[in-house]
């Protein structure tokens, strides 16, 4: 391979082109990215940034040290698979070696295309333009209580807000946990001052408010938009690369595509877990990490393990430091560790006798012990699982 062309200068083209190069390929490397800002990480935009506390995100990497050659402002239109290259406006760009790695983009809420005062909250461009926002302290209403909407409601009421959350569903989070793990984080919203509603359905936005199905009208001189992600592939229609059901990319257990010779990683691509037994579309940081090593390792011709990861993420909402790994499904058996009210607790998830997944408020140690754990897919104890008192350890 001489030239590996990687489209999408986010955190998994990054990482991608960074891996290459640690792992030793000595040949070209191009990352072509849309954004015309230096690459930069996304968890900061909902959290420090947003609130004007770090001026930036960039990834410290040293691109030109390195011999990565970025080409920023430079959106990918299409892709011909069958020639080995790629379609900009500015002409087409011959690839070796192709790694997808577009990311997601946030769904819309419909209707509300143009409107002034709706934001998303993705790019930094959008975070700078939610910062003069909550600057001037304007009731603000954010649709969707997933985590990026519990993340932009904490920093806004930091800010000095007033904030209501309006959600479709009975409950924050309702595609992620189950009602049961939902509860106490609804207590959160209030402690903080936040307005939650729940089963509150959008039915337009106008100037300075937003309108709920039941025709109440709630003041916004802010609407921010959360309700969700897809991956960026609009791009690859009829391209002939295999789209899933959700739009991502479907790669196999070494992160590659049904095209020779294009590899997909990060937020647009989906991947089977043999771990899970089932097809994982993860959009979460470390997902965005771990998976690049898989595909500098397969491109410099070592024979990488399946990628296989225990998902891991966090979250920081309404004081709270939220961690989640591995990935439960409804029929796993639900373990409390500690006091749903209290400031810190966990919830375990067992399948059988193991271990699969674990969410930790304010218990970093949890974590890290269930991490490994789950890695291992060690029998567990259910009785000691459930006293928060006793490490985390194998039965
Ligand atoms: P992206 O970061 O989306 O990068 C993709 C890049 O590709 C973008 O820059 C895009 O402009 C570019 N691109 C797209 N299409 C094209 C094209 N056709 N041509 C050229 N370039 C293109 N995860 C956590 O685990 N914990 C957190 O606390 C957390 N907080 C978050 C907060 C916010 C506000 C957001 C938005 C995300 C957060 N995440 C968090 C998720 C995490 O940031 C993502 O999982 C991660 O950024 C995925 O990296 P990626 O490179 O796959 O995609």
């Amino acid at each position: 391979v001489r030239r590996v062309v990687v489209v999408g200068a986010g955190m998994a083209g990054v990482q991608t082109a960074v891996a290459l190069r640690e792992q030793g390929f000595a040949g070209d490397v191009t990352l072509l990215g849309a954004e015309p800002h230096q690459p930069y990480d996304r968890p900061p935009l909902s959290k420090a940034v947003l609130l004007g506390k770090a001026e930036g995100s960039a990834f410290d990497v040293d691109f030109e040290a390195l011999g990565i050659e970025l080409q920023l402002g430079r959106e990918v239109l299409g892709v011909r698979p069958g020639e080995h290259e790629l379609d900009t406006a500015t002409g087409p760009v011959p690839y070796d070696l192709l790694v997808l790695a577009t990311g997601a983009e946030p769904i819309r809420l419909p209707g509300t295309e143009g409107v002034p005062g709706v934001h998303l909250l993705r790019t930094l461009d959008d975070a700078e333009r939610l910062r003069p926002v909550l600057a001037r302290q304007h009731d603000i209403v954010v649709v969707g209580a997933g985590w990026i909407g519990a993340e932009f409601a904490t920093a806004a009421r930091e800010a000095g807000c007033a904030v209501t959350v309006v959600e479709a569903a009975d409950r924050p989070l309702a595609g992620a946990l189950p009602a049961e793990v939902a509860a106490p984080m609804t207590a959160w919203y209030a402690d903080s001052g936040t307005t939650l509603r729940t089963h509150a359905r959008v039915e337009r936005v106008e100037s300075g408010a937003v309108v709920l199905d039941d025709g109440s009208r709630i003041p916004a001189g802010a609407v921010v938009v959360g309700i969700g992600a897809r991956p960026a592939t609009a791009w690859l229609k009829g391209s002939g690369i295999e789209l899933g059901v959700y739009g991502e990319v479907v790669a196999d257990d070494h992160l590659r595509t049904s095209a020779p010779d294009v590899y997909a990683v990060g937020d647009c691509a989906s991947f089977p877990s043999g771990r899970y037994g089932e097809r994982l579309l993860v959009h979460h940081w470390d997902n965005a990490l771990q998976g690049p090593r898989t595909v500098a390792a397969n491109i410099v011709g070592e024979t990488p393990e399946p990628y296989d990861p225990v998902p891991y993420f966090w979250s920081e909402q309404f004081g709270r430091f939220v961690q989640y790994a591995g990935h439960h499904a409804s029929a796993d058996t639900l373990i409390w560790r500690g006091d749903p009210a209290g400031a810190a607790w966990t919830v375990c998830w067992l399948r059988e006798t193991r271990l699969i997944a674990l969410l930790a408020v304010g218990r970093p140690r949890d974590l890290a012990q269930g991490r490994r754990l789950i890695e291992a897919g060690t029998p567990m104890n259910p009785d000691r699982l459930a006293d928060p008192a006793s490490p985390l350890k194998a039965a």
